[in-house]
């Protein structure tokens, strides 16, 4: 590929480095410019509408700027190297400077890594601007864009024009309607985990958090854990009992509580006004001077808040779109899509923690928490494959999964099946078309520990996905629509999607499938995942 001179960007100031993003990758055609087939001649650049002004409140809030940009003519012959640099030339004239331009010169048939939706470019372009592709996000016009920007971890917007096709923009994870909105949602994004309203460098002693739910949805909120712990001397963690394990993998908590809560389990108990009573006195006990409840966007915050309030908590911060009246201090509000994550870090931000420095607003576990891996399992660089979830709806077909497996071990990947202990019958169905079965053999610190020596996992939108990405795992995302893919898709580790995002059960939330045969799903050609693994780079011969 070729690369541009790097050039000095006007950074971040000193110790203001920001949280999420460091710099922006624009696609080129269709995107910054109007789309003219193979151009070589500056005088048909024509800008999108906004495409200045936009560009320069990114500079002006010290992101880097590179153009990530296919350009086959070249290897067709269209048009030659000076005709590209005078296009470009003539596109800083009018959009201003760019950090780096990183341009493929390739065509399809020449199978480089480096031509969208291969992520050579993203890493390129990272690499050139002195950061790693997971701070980094991309805006590009197509499909290739943003899933060459999922596949090296980093984050990808989708503005369509006509000509994207409606199953790419089913799939986007982030869809902006033009460029200046893709730019104000990333400045939105950058600053919603920044904001600390007068409270900079004042430590709580002791700091509830609160994250009922399953592994998955405590594992997403680890960062703004570790947020809050920054700014806390004592970090105690409400959990449901589906919570727990993941619980127990959390850096920043020192101590847990676990207590189910009605109003949040899908499928509850009545409530039992003692249980409650308990609860209320466990959390006084706490002795905390404030608490933070995490939630989705379609729990409530504001039961717990009430016990809160009764156990004497003076200081609460959620996110609530009801009206909370006085049972909350902070009354917090996040647009829909925003990942999970990052939705918790712009909640403990406006509690006034942030991330350290030091800290990335990556997925991460206790080291020490997890066990060794069995040895039987030879070396790292296997693929793990989970076809199971708590909910059927975003589990792997069974059926489908055999096939998958037999595939990925033709294509010479070691394959180890990974389900719980009531799951045993469909891993031993998977792993007889080819791999180790390891139904029943682990639990969650255990399947964290084979997970995070995995050359890559496949799985649907289930925990092991989120442990994946807490070890920097790439994953291929067999992803149920039933929830949006931009909130819980894995964050901020390699990823390849693959699925019909466009299928009825789009948005529905279903635990279990609503439509016959989970068409979502059961579409998928075994052999998609197979070439995700090579736009993942890992190699069947066991290496990364
Ligand atoms: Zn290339």
């Amino acid at each position: 590929m070729y690369a541009g001179a790097g050039r000095a960007g006007s950074g971040p100031v000193e110790g203001t480095r920001p949280v999420l993003y460091d710099a922006v990758l624009l696609d080129r055609d269709g995107t910054l410019i109007e789309d003219v087939p193979y151009n070589g001649d500056p005088e048909k650049v024509r800008p999108v509408p906004g495409a200045r002004a936009a560009l320069d409140r990114l500079r002006a809030a010290g992101l880097r700027l590179a153009v990530v940009t296919n350009q086959s003519g070249l290897a067709r012959g269209y048009f030659g190297d000076e005709q590209m640099r005078a296009v470009h030339a003539r596109i800083e004239e009018l959009l201003g400077r760019f950090d780096a331009w990183l341009v493929c010169p390739h065509d399809d048939a020449d199978g480089c890594d480096c031509r969208k939706p291969a992520p050579g470019l993203v890493h390129a372009a990272a690499r050139e601007l002195g950061t790693r592709a997971s701070r980094c996000v991309l805006v590009g016009d197509i499909g290739r864009d943003v899933a060459a920007a999922l596949a090296a971890g980093a984050a990808g917007v989708l503005v369509p024009t006509p000509v994207t096709r409606p199953e790419e923009v089913a799939a986007a994870g982030w869809l902006a309607s033009d460029l200046p909105a893709a730019v104000d949602e990333i400045l939105r994004r950058q600053q919603a985990v920044h904001t600390v309203p007068g409270r900079v460098g004042e430590r709580v002693g002791t700091a509830l958090v609160v994250r009922s739910d399953s592994a998955g949805d405590v594992l997403v909120t680890g960062p703004a854990i570790r947020a809050v712990a920054a700014g806390a001397q004592r970090v105690v963690l409400l959990c449901g009992p589906r919570g727990r394990a993941a619980a127990d993998l959390l850096p920043g908590v020192d101590e847990i509580l676990e207590h189910p809560l009605p109003w949040i389990d899908p499928t509850p108990a009545p409530v039992d006004p003692d249980a409650m009573r308990t609860l209320a006195a466990r959390l006084a006990a706490i002795g905390a001077d404030e608490a933070v409840v995490f939630t989705s966007f379609h729990q409530s915050a504001l039961p717990l808040a009430l016990l809160l309030r009764m156990a004497g908590i003076r200081r609460i911060s959620a996110i609530s779109d009801d009206y909370p009246g006085s049972l909350l201090d902070v009354r917090h509000r996040v647009p829909v899509g925003v990942p999970e994550p990052e939705r918790a870090l712009s909640l403990a931000a406006a509690a006034g923690h942030r991330l350290p420095g030091d800290d990335e607003p990556v997925l991460r576990l206790r080291p020490d928490a997890l066990p060794p891996r069995p040895a039987d399992l030879g070396d790292p660089g296997y693929v793990v494959l989970h076809p199971g979830s708590a909910a059927s709806s975003r589990a792997c077909p069974p059926e489908l999964a055999a096939r998958i497996a037999g595939s990925l071990t033709a294509a010479g990947h070691r394959v180890l099946v990974t389900g719980g202990s009531d799951e045993r019958d469909v891993t031993a169905r998977v792993a007889a078309a080819g791999g180790t079965d390891l139904g029943g053999r682990t639990d969650l610190p255990g399947l964290a520990a084979i997970v995070a020596d995995a050359g890559a996992v496949v799985v649907g939108n289930t925990g092991p996905a989120h442990l994946a990405a807490a070890a920097g795992v790439p994953v291929v995302s067999l992803f149920a629509p039933t929830v949006p893919f931009g909130q819980w898709g894995p964050y901020r580790v390699p990823t390849v999607r693959l699925g019909n995002a466009d299928a009825p059960c789009r948005d529905t939330r279903a635990a279990s499938c609503p439509v016959p045969a989970h068409p979502c799903l059961s579409g998928i050609d075994p052999a998609e995942v197979v070439e995700a693994l090579r736009v993942l780079a890992v190699s069947g011969g066991g290496g990364r």
